[in-house]
């Protein structure tokens, strides 16, 4: 059975090789004008010293206290976290880790863990970037991770409505298999797709990588099924939708694991896409891009890829030379024809100043593959000594240019001298779109953690007096807690305090995700 990386991206028998990773690193130095050609190796699993368990397994449960996989359910996968297990360092590893195969064993583990008065946190692919799977115990006696990773299964497909019913722990490519046997697809493909699963999208509200249509999981969902803390069965009516009240989705979408353990959902699916219509689209600089993708989703088009990224970012990434900002324009279809679309599109670009190629980058899969491979090159600069991480929010057109300007520059600020400091437009609505950061710099080995929260912090700050979203998709977790408290309306957390005490009276589930342990 493959294994999982305890500290980076992937799985142990895809990492590279000593010289592989050199050869990278050197590629990589050269390129940024920073960063040891000499990468450092990570700590490796046998030389961790985790702390003891606080609590001895019953038997009859499907329970490990196993390092790996005590080390691989600490915490998620932001910059920090990777840095950390890089270092061996796992300040919060859980005291077991469950991983049930149906909902009895779940409901199993839930009562072993209100005897025990453990912490129950529910994990996915492990994915998250803002301490969303952190095992803290709160003011319990210590944390079991719930990993769903063995629920991941396609269980019925509705061909006639368009609809599948999918376990909570399927992964990108696991449910994508089991879809595409029936020659359906959910179309849902964020970049760590490869890893997060359905209840992990669900639970954090995740974005895909299409930039118009739906682009958060929410607009998939058709119903839900989920266990609270305490053994209930909550489950949403299958229904295209529907007026009855507060929708009880919505609740548990973004809940992030502080309400109720999702365990499958019944999802909107498509036949596989066939046609595409492609273009790359060189703008003399970012708000002339900006204007045109905005022309484009307030004329009505939707197409599926419309990622602009600046000048700098694209010399970055080697997808221009930096002297232009470049939009990854994209149209596709099961069958409808895109030609009008598309030619329209083209023509917005025109008259906002672009100079269109047509034919490339678009929304091909050589795009997409080469957008999901990022996350390994991550851990590369990670083994150099070199910071690099991103932050995203959303804003209305009217506010763009004050956001993108006040937002780089506070980060820029926060930085010093050294590094990047680049922006993209992930995705665009009609009344505005989402701003998507990213910042590489040469890392301060040791103080890595300052380093990045002295940003963050000044990011964080930024995004708020600008009047965006601490996060379009990222989650909240318990790093993003500090501007999320700020940006909700009081009553609202009024109001989720008391359904977490309805739902979950002990507060076991996630302590400290979204709202105070
Ligand atoms: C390199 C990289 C790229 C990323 N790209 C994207 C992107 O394109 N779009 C995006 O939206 N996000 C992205 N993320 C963030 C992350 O992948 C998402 O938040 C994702 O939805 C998490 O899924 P997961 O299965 O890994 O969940 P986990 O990380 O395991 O858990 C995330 C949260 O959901 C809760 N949870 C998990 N499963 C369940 C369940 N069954 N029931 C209840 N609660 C549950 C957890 O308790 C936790 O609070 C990226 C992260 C990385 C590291």
């Amino acid at each position: 059975m493959r294994r999982r990386s305890h500290w980076g991206w992937g799985y142990e028998d895809e990492r590279p090789s000593a010289d592989e990773l050199r050869a990278a690193a050197a590629g990589l130095a050269a390129h940024l004008g920073f960063g040891s050609a000499e990468p450092k190796r990570p700590v490796p699993l046998d030389a961790l010293r985790l702390p003891p368990p606080r609590v001895a397994l019953p038997a009859g449960l499907p329970l490990t206290q196993d390092a790996h996989a005590r080390a691989l359910h600490s915490h998620g996968r932001s910059y920090l976290d990777v840095v950390r297990g890089f270092r061996g360092r796992f300040p919060h590893p859980p005291d077991a880790v469950a991983t049930p195969r149906d909902e009895d064993e779940l409901r199993a583990v839930l009562d072993w863990a209100a005897q025990a008065d453990l912490a129950v946190v529910p994990v996915g692919g492990g994915t998250s970037v803002v301490g969303g799977i952190d095992a803290r115990a709160g003011s319990h006696a210590g944390a079991v991770s719930v990993s769903m990773r063995a629920m991941r299964r396609v269980l019925e497909v509705d061909r006639v409505s368009g609809a599948a019913r999918i376990q909570a722990g399927a992964t990108g490519p696991e449910l994508e298999e089991q879809l595409g046997a029936h020659g359906l697809t959910l179309r849902f493909f964020p970049q760590s797709f490869a890893l997060a699963t359905l209840g992990g999208w669900l639970a954090t509200r995740a974005g895909g990588h299409f930039a118009t249509g739906p682009t958060h999981v929410d607009d998939l969902v058709e119903s839900i099924r989920a266990i609270t803390a305490t053994g209930e069965e909550w489950e949403s009516r299958r229904l295209p939708g529907s007026g009855a009240g507060p929708s009880p989705d919505r609740l548990l979408l973004g809940s992030e694991g502080t309400l109720a353990i999702v365990t499958e959902a019944w999802m909107r699916v498509l036949p596989r896409q066939r046609e595409r219509r492609g273009a790359s689209v060189a703008f003399p600089d970012f708000a002339a891009g900006a204007a045109a993708v905005r022309a484009i989703v307030q004329d009505g088009l939707r197409p599926a890829n419309c990622r602009l990224i600046d000048a700098r970012e694209a010399a970055l990434t080697f997808a221009g030379d930096g002297s232009a900002a470049l939009l990854v324009l994209g149209f596709e279809s099961s069958g409808a024809p895109l030609d009008e679309a598309f030619a329209r599109a083209v023509r917005l670009c025109r008259d906002n100043g672009g100079d269109v190629t047509e034919g490339r980058g678009g929304a091909g899969a050589s795009w997409r593959e080469a957008f999901l491979r990022i996350p390994y090159v991550r851990d590369t600069l990670v083994a150099m000594g070199v910071m690099s991480e991103t932050f995203e929010s959303a804003i209305t057109w009217d506010r763009l240019d004050a956001f993108v300007e006040g937002v780089a520059h506070a980060t820029r600020e926060a930085l010093g001298p050294d590094g990047h400091v680049t922006v993209r437009l992930t995705h665009a609505y009609p009344d505005g779109t989402a701003p998507y950061f990213t910042v590489v710099a040469p890392a301060r080995r040791g103080a890595e953690e300052e380093q990045w929260h002295a940003i963050k912090c000044a990011a964080g700050d930024a995004i708020l007096a600008a009047g965006g979203t601490i996060t379009h998709h990222h989650a909240v977790g318990r790093d993003h807690r500090p501007w999320y408290d700020r940006q909700r309306p009081g009553p609202f957390a009024t109001a989720l305090r008391a359904a977490k005490a309805a739902l979950d009276p002990d507060a076991r589930l996630n302590p400290g995700v979204l709202l105070d342990a």
